[in-house]
Order: structure tokens, then sequence, then C-alpha cells
């Protein structure tokens, strides 16, 4: 079976934008930096990285004869809230299983953002206690058993859609889609700068590079601050999912440690100070967890010239932006 053989419930607007950041690369004075852009791919509850992906696991949960999606994150998770929004249209129930991965005490953390969209969207959320990591849980496995114990057929996508047999698809995809972007503009991007959490997405555009043959470099900015985790995760899902589309031996799996500021959910200055740059030089959000902290590598790596001049650089923009409400002491 080939990539483009695998089922896909359309969820996606189609190709997410691609674009120069001239401001911001002039601001920093080295690689050419350009952005593509998951926070606007799609007209389903803001969208965002896990509705590329969504598109291979709901055409698979109808397909089983699923009538629940049942899915993991934290309470803040951008990833649930696009599973509600992706059982939504349709036409599933979904069950969110939300656990305290941040300890972070704003006020209003668990009522708005992704949260509050996900009520909005009508998911049957479970609030439990336990802390962060990207495997599998209790919690989890005991909602798939209650639902088929109440006769209901569900479809488990675990944290992130990533540790899933179809979870690399969407962004090997991904680069597929890129590299007609690419002949289209004229331009090729040796860099692709992508926060990693959970794997998947990082892991699929290294099978996506495999497929492809022609090498570039995917450097993962760890956002999860259990970095040996998340390398292993991507190489395992990178490995996966360059098998089942038919791709050679996968290239490096590269994970830079140093931008991730100590903790899951929790911005530093760094990150702070990416998100207010990007801002007000280029009028672009991004949020404390994911995408400031891969912007605050981003910003670093090419002022210092770590990521050379004559780069062009692609700033994956994963989406994740409705977790700003949460973080209105620092923000
Ligand atoms: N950016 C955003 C906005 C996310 O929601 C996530 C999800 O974890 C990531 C980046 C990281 O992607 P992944 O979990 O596939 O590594």
């Amino acid at each position: 079976m080939t990539l483009a053989d695998f089922p896909r419930y359309p969820l996606l607007f189609g190709p997410s934008p691609v674009h120069p950041l001239e401001r911001l690369t002039a601001h920093l004075g080295g690689a050419k930096v350009w952005a593509k852009r998951e926070d606007v791919n799609s007209g389903i509850a803001f969208g965002g990285n896990k509705t590329r992906k969504l598109e291979y696991l709901v055409a698979d949960a109808l397909a089983d004869g699923a009538d629940t999606l049942i899915s993991i994150g934290g309470v803040q998770s951008n990833h649930t809230r696009q599973v509600a929004a992706a059982a939504a249209r349709a036409g599933l129930r979904a069950v969110l299983v939300q656990e305290s991965w941040v300890d972070w005490t704003d006020p209003l953390y668990d009522r708005v953002g992704n949260i509050q969209l996900s009520r909005i969207l009508g998911a049957d959320i479970r609030m439990v206690e336990a802390g962060f990591g990207v495997g599998f849980k209790e919690s989890w496995e005991n909602a798939v058993k209650e639902i088929e114990a109440g006769g209901g057929k569900p479809y488990a996508i675990p944290a992130g859609g990533s540790d899933h047999r179809l979870g690399g698809l969407g962004f090997a995809n991904w680069i597929v889609e890129l590299e007609a972007q690419e002949a289209e503009l004229g331009v090729f991007f040796d860099t692709v700068v992508v926060c990693s959490v959970t794997g998947s997405t990082q892991a699929g555009m290294v099978a996506g590079a495999a497929l492809s043959g022609k090498p570039r470099r995917i450097l993962g900015i760890d956002g999860s601050a259990k970095p040996a985790e998340t390398r292993d995760q991507v190489t395992r899902i990178a490995r996966a999912t360059a098998e089942l589309i038919g791709a050679g031996e996968i290239g490096d799996v590269e994970l830079d440690e140093r931008y991730h500021a100590g903790i899951y959910g929790i911005p530093d200055e760094s990150t702070l100070d990416a998100i207010r740059t990007l801002a007000r030089l280029e009028g672009v959000l991004t949020d404390p967890v994911y995408e400031g902290k891969s912007m605050a590598g981003l910003i670093d790596l090419v002022s210092r010239g770590e990521i050379s001049r004559d780069s062009n650089v692609l700033f994956a923009h994963l989406g994740g932006q409705p977790a700003l409400n949460g973080y209105t002491s620092v923000l």
C-alpha cells in the first residue's frame, strides 16, 4: 500500500499555507525563515497538527464501525479539543480523559481555552489526577472498558494521536504536500524546525523525507522536558511509519533539548520573549507550551548562526493558540 492509498476523512481546508516571515528574517539577520501553518489548516475548531493526523484515524474508526472516539491529554490539550471537533464532524461521540499534566494556577486554567471548546463541542469530559507522560494510561484503558461494557464501540486514540499504527501518516503526507508547494514557489527548505512532545509529527516528517529520497534536516525542538522518552517515541514511530508506507531507512532523529524551559507546559523568559517577538514582528501568535518553545529555539539557532546563513528554514506552526487563555498570569 502506498501513502496515497490510505483512506482519509476530510477535515482540512487543503494544503496548509506556506509563507515567508520577512520581518523576523531581517530581525534575526541570518537564514531565511518561512512558516507552514497548521494553525490555520482547518475550519474545524481552529485545527492544528492533530487535525491532519485525525484525517487518517477517523477514516479508520468509521471503517471499524466505531461510534465513540476516546482519547487522552492534559487539561489544556489541543489534541483532545481536535478529537472532540473531528468526532462532532463525523457524527461520533467523544470521550476525553483530561489529566493534570501541568501544575499551573491561572485562575481559569481548567475552564477556558481548549477545555472550554471541548465542552462546547459536546465531548464527555473526565477530569483525572494523573501527571504528565506520553505513554498509555490506566485511566484511558478504564474508559475504553467502560464504553465497551455499555454496549458502545470505542476507537482508542493515544495521547497526541501518536503511538498508533496510523499516527505518523498525517505528517508523512505533509512532506508530500510541502514538495508540491516548494516546486510552485521555487524554494527548497533544507531545515524544518518542529516542536516535539508525543512525537508523531516529527516522526511522520522523518518517514515522509525517507519516502521522498530528498534529504532535509528535520530538527525537533523538545517541549516535553523528557527528551529521552520523546526521542525514543519519535524514532519508533518514524521507523514504523516508514515501513508502513514502503519508505527506506529513516534519516537521523534530531531532538534539541535546550528550549523546553525545564518542564512541560510552563514557559520561561525565552519562551515568552519568542511569543512576543513573533507576534510583534509578524502578527503571528504562538502558545507557551509548544510553538513558543520551538520559536525560542529557532530564534536562538538562526540569530547565532548555528543554523547557517544560507539555509532556508521552515517553521512548522502546529497550532495551539487556544491555550493562551489559560496563561493570563504571564501573558
Ligand atoms: N504543537 C502543538 C500546538 C501541539 O498541540 C502539539 C501536541 O503535542 C505539538 C506541537 C507536538 O506534536 P507531537 O505531540 O506530535 O510531538
